[in-house]
């Protein structure tokens, strides 16, 4: 980040600590841990959630760098952080809660007294609700090879209407393409939270698994735009903006699509690369087999910008091979 820090005038209170999730066969203990920064000033109230799948490591560290200079940079409101959420797939390298094998992420709002993903959902939620936020970024990644996005929800409906406008406003300050969700998936964190007339939105920070410098940056510069416009950090000298071709420039928001798939199994070879825009009718990748004779090519049935592309070479009938945006 170029901009300069401010000279914070009001104290910034800064605090580490734990939640107990669970205790173990072993009497092990389980914690989240949570962070918290509180100006002096009063001010917006915002939450940044990682690692809710335990494979989609990047946010982790997003958030350690946000809080490494809070203190000089918070010029008023709040800012929480969850950083890890689901530490059992986290030290498992797997995207679900290994143990009880559940997504985290498709089991909001939780329950108090339901499977271990509920109740772990439940702790969070609640957690985050009692603080009455204005904003949740909710820091995920996506297939290894993939551009930087943000990702809303679908609509939560009409009464639910002034959150999904400011989520939006935030999603056009974050610099990356957005993406409104397609899939009616109903038990996300960012959707719950819009049923609560809560601002929320999730990002997708490029490959999972392992910290990519590259991308905590991408994290870290958007996060700063929305920071700065929600005026909680000093205005930036120069705004984040991720490159992208004109007609998908940051600030449009496109719709999500995996369509369409193959039809044949074999050996993908990819076409059309991450961040490429790809016109109707023009062919973004060709499966082959063992042999290497041609078995299909596949064709874009929209123009759009290629988001990602799958992580494995084989693919078989009725699976994805790339995700697109939109118009
Ligand atoms: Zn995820």
């Amino acid at each position: 980040m170029k901009n300069k820090l401010s000279h914070n005038t009001a104290p910034v209170k800064v605090s580490y600590s734990f939640m107990k999730i669970m205790t173990g066969s072993d009497l092990s203990l389980k914690r989240l841990p949570l962070m918290s920064a509180k100006s002096a000033n009063p001010g917006p109230v915002v939450w940044l959630t990682a690692c809710g799948h335990g494979d989609e490591v990047c946010g982790i560290v997003i958030v350690q760098e946000i809080f490494k200079n809070i203190r000089k940079r918070l010029l008023c409101g709040s800012i929480y952080a969850f950083p890890l959420m689901n530490p059992i797939g986290f030290e498992t390298g797997s995207r679900n809660i290994t143990v009880s094998r559940e997504d985290l992420n498709r089991s909001f709002p939780g329950k108090l007294t339901g499977t271990l993903g509920e109740r772990l959902a439940n702790r969070i939620f609640s957690t985050i609700m009692d603080t009455s936020p204005n904003l949740v970024i909710d820091l995920h990644n996506d297939w290894t090879k993939s551009i930087p996005y943000t990702l809303l929800d679908h609509n939560p409906g009409h009464s639910h209407k002034a959150a999904y406008d400011k989520t939006k406003i935030i999603a056009r300050q974050s610099g990356f393409v957005s993406i409104v969700d397609t899939d009616k998936l109903i038990n996300t964190l960012s959707y719950n939270l819009l049923l609560n007339d809560i601002p929320a939105l999730t990002f997708e920070l490029c490959e999972p698994y392992l910290i990519n410098e590259k991308n905590v940056k991408y994290g870290l510069d958007s996060i700063s735009n929305i920071l700065s416009h929600l005026g909680m950090i000093k205005p930036l000298t120069e705004r984040f903006s991720y490159p992208t071709p004109v007609a998908y420039r940051a600030g449009k928001l496109l719709r999500y699509t995996d369509k369409p798939y193959s039809s044949k199994s074999g050996i993908i070879r990819f076409i059309a690369k991450p961040g490429e825009e790809v016109r109707r009718g023009q062919p973004f990748a060709k499966i082959v087999n063992a042999f290497g004779k041609h078995q299909e090519t596949i064709i874009a049935i929209n123009d759009a910008i290629v988001l990602g592309h799958s992580d494995s070479s084989v693919v078989f009938p009725g699976m994805p091979i790339m995700a697109f945006g939109i118009i």
